[in-house]
């Protein structure tokens, strides 16, 4: 399938290692991967193999959120999405946009940040890693907290998606993970850490103060589809206090506020589930390069057993329309 629109692929800026420590990563792999995670030349033949004719790329995790100190985070996230418009969108304007960096450390300056970089450089919303650290590694924040109000008041105005990305959990509580620190990351940590921060914006009535919000997942929804029935059946047995003030049942947010991409997975069983629960107009095809290859993603997605209309769906209608991508 020709121009498909591909939304959770990373960069990274020589001037700021996003990507942090990867100490439980292959060392060959992720030299590949930090090579091309700072070009964009060889990932546009990528995507003229694959059928790909848009990108939206976005700095990679922990990237903004992962620094402790406020005001480094507000001056790293103006220097990398600078870093975005002048040296890697302008390269190749019709092929590739951008997510804002913010600094959800300064939810002020986060709404800020993130009006300049729609309305001055033309970014199509932001993309969050997962919690926020606030003084130091231990110490998180996630986005249901009420001090991020004025970043999400912003995100309302402009009517831009925020797209929340994996982080791996912060150190004070991966002992479940001991003896088995491969599983930290993309492996299972991410999606845990997601799917259970994801959840925390649903109980907290965040949509229902804002029901035009858009939450973009990857990985098909970091395992949501499949679990978020379930977590709905027994929340009707907790006490209310003890989950949010939410007004309607999580998986309506999920149906409603939510897009779900299809970035490192590629198994037809699991897009043929999150379909029969969410239906092809909340799904966007996605890779998650370079960690992910667009060689493997792009040829199961172009064959996988849907429908003709669900595949156009998926692979560009519904992000040209997300992302308003015949204006610029
Ligand atoms: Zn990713």
């Amino acid at each position: 399938m020709d121009d498909k629109v591909a939304l959770e692929e990373h960069y990274e800026s020589p001037d700021f290692p996003a990507s942090g420590s990867h100490e439980f990563t292959r060392p060959d792999y992720f030299a590949e991967v930090q090579r091309r995670l700072r070009e964009v030349d060889q990932r546009v033949e990528d995507m003229d193999r694959n059928g790909i004719g848009i990108t939206i790329l976005s700095l990679t995790q922990p990237g903004i959120e992962g620094a402790t100190d406020p005001r480094e985070a507000v001056d790293l996230a103006r220097r990398m999405n600078d870093h975005a418009a002048e040296r890697l969108v302008a390269r190749h304007p019709d092929r590739l946009r951008a997510f804002a960096a913010v600094p959800p450390q300064d939810p002020e300056r986060a709404a800020e940040g993130l009006e300049r970089a729609v309305r001055d450089l033309g970014f199509v919303g932001a993309l969050v890693n997962g919690y926020t650290n606030i003084g130091d590694e231990n110490t998180a924040r996630y986005l249901d907290h009420p001090e991020t109000a004025p970043f999400w008041q912003q995100v309302d105005e402009l009517r831009v998606p925020v797209y929340l990305h994996p982080r791996i959990p912060l150190p004070n509580q991966q002992r479940i993970y001991q003896g088995y620190d491969g599983l930290l990351g993309s492996a299972w940590g991410f999606g845990v850490e997601t799917a259970t921060h994801a959840m925390r914006l649903m109980l907290s009535g965040l949509f229902d103060r804002c029901p035009g919000l858009t939450v973009i997942l990857g990985h098909l929804g970091e395992g949501l589809p499949f679990t978020l029935p379930r977590t709905e059946h027994r929340l009707r047995h907790q006490r209310p206090e003890t989950h949010g003030s939410h007004q309607k049942p999580p998986t309506y947010y999920l149906r409603n506020n939510f897009f779900l991409t299809t970035s490192g997975v590629f198994r037809s069983q699991t897009l043929l589930n999150t379909l029969l629960e969410v239906g092809a107009d909340h799904i966007l095809f996605s890779v998650d390069y370079p960690y992910e290859s667009m060689d493997e993603l792009a040829p199961w997605f172009d064959e996988c057993p849907i429908s003709e209309n669900d595949r156009v769906k998926i692979g560009r209608a519904d992000a040209q329309r997300l992302f308003h991508l015949d204006r610029r």
